[in-house]
């Protein structure tokens, strides 16, 4: 067959445009080369519906002990007893937990979107909003931290059978245990949707949810540095509180409600070459050489928060804890929107983004968040910061002036020479 180099070409365009960018999008990151491999790999061809050891095809010797791998690895990393590998995603995750513990019409308590949560949190237009009776709290006007009187106050009137915790665009830490301590009163399970700050996580700079959640779910792609996709894990399995039973008759273990739920309750094959690049990236996880990144994830984002609020940009809670923070432009007289279209002319990229009890719509919005990740992976320490901010200032303060954005874009991509992606590729 001939070369599609139709695609190829245009593959080699975005390999361009990622080396050329400074990467902002606080969800994005850069693999390992080993994990572009492993994705790009034969595994793409193998169907393994089921789990290791019992599948539902034959010629599954290898990638069980691939998949088997991931699992080991997963649970090293967070010191806990049950993890699945497979959801194709961080919100195939989210689905396959709604559905081992909800029924339609259910209650549940969620991060309110406009305030920083999900999608799959319960939004209208989302089957979490959808099929389940969603409920929100929200974070303090005041201080942007979470309003977890909020929270006390609609689980107890509400009584929903599942709280969750975890956000898209939140830069502080969370407070599982006082969750949790309310949960026990109504009843409640606990759910941390950790798809953001997992790497600061899985290296301990961050408080950890597994002994105060029942169930955790993430990405693999963000800061845990690996392939897109998703995972399930709990600290402790335990006996699923619905009274499910197995066909002898015994109460099912929670670990199997969640297996059942990813597959056969909403997937199909798993992605075996996908599975196989999160193992590499587990590996890589296990590693010093991450903690230290993720360390310097930490130092850069503070460097860059301080850089903003020394230009007297509003930040959302006033900094950040993790690896990512939230900018209110209303003093500058910029709209989101308007500040990302200016910003990707420069090639730097990120995304508008509501703050809390904004005045303008999902698609205006009053807010941009900026991520250090991907820019920590290229190799860029605090002393870079101030040129990053400098450059995104210099862009929102002109964002109508062609010849100021033109410069700029220059200066980054020399800037971003310094420091080289994949330049085996
Ligand atoms: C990114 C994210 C997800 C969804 O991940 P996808 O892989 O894009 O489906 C879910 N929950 C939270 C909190 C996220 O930030």
């Amino acid at each position: 067959m001939q070369r599609d180099t139709l695609v190829f070409d245009l593959i080699n365009q975005e390999l361009q445009r990622q080396r050329h960018g400074i990467e902002l999008i606080a969800s994005e990151n850069f693999t390992s080369l080993q994990v572009i491999q492993a994705t790009g790999s034969c595994l793409t061809n193998k169907y393994a519906e089921g789990y290791p050891g019992r599948r539902y095809y034959a010629g599954c010797e290898i990638v069980d002990q691939t998949e088997q791998l991931a699992i080991d690895r997963l649970k090293q990393i967070f010191n806990i007893e049950y993890a699945n590998v497979q959801p194709h995603s961080g919100a195939q995750a989210n689905a396959a937990i709604a559905l081992a513990v909800l029924q339609p019409g259910d209650r549940t308590l969620g991060l309110d979107l406009s305030m920083g949560g999900h999608l799959t949190h319960g939004s209208s237009v989302n089957y979490s909003g959808k099929t389940y009776e969603a409920h929100f709290y929200g974070v303090v006007k005041e201080t942007g931290l979470v309003d977890y009187e909020m929270l006390e106050k609609q689980a107890r009137e509400l009584k929903p059978k599942l709280i969750i915790c975890g956000a898209s665009a939140y830069s502080r830490d969370w407070d599982y245990k006082r969750i949790r301590a309310v949960a026990d009163e109504i009843g409640a399970l606990v759910w941390a949707d950790i798809a953001h700050p997992a790497g600061l996580i899985a290296k301990g700079l961050l408080s950890s949810p597994f002994e105060y959640c029942h169930i955790v779910s993430s990405t693999t792609h963000k800061t845990l540095r690996g392939p897109r996709g998703g995972v399930i894990m709990m600290g402790k399995d335990f006996e699923n509180p619905f009274g499910q039973k197995d066909p002898k008759g015994n109460i099912r273990m929670m670990s199997s409600l969640l297996d059942l739920a990813v597959f056969p309750g909403t997937q199909g094959g798993p992605l075996e070459h996908v599975i196989a690049a999160k193992a590499i990236a587990f590996g890589e996880i296990l590693t010093d050489e991450f903690l230290v990144y993720q360390q310097q994830v930490q130092k850069n984002a503070q460097a860059m928060a301080k850089a903003f609020m020394d230009k007297e940009y509003g930040l959302v809670s006033g900094g950040t804890d993790n690896h990512l923070m939230l900018i209110d432009l209303r003093n500058k007289n910029i709209s989101g929107k308007k500040a990302e279209q200016a910003l990707v002319k420069a090639d730097i990229t990120a995304n508008k983004n509501m703050v809390p009890f904004d005045d303008k719509s999902a698609f205006i919005t009053s807010g941009i968040r900026f991520g250090v990740p991907a820019i920590t992976t290229r190799g860029m320490k605090e002393e870079h910061m101030g040129f990053v901010v400098d450059s995104i200032d210099k862009i929102l303060m002109n964002a109508d002036d062609e010849v100021v954005i033109a410069s700029v874009k220059k200066q980054v991509n020399e800037f971003m020479t310094q420091f080289p992606l994949y330049p085996e590729l």
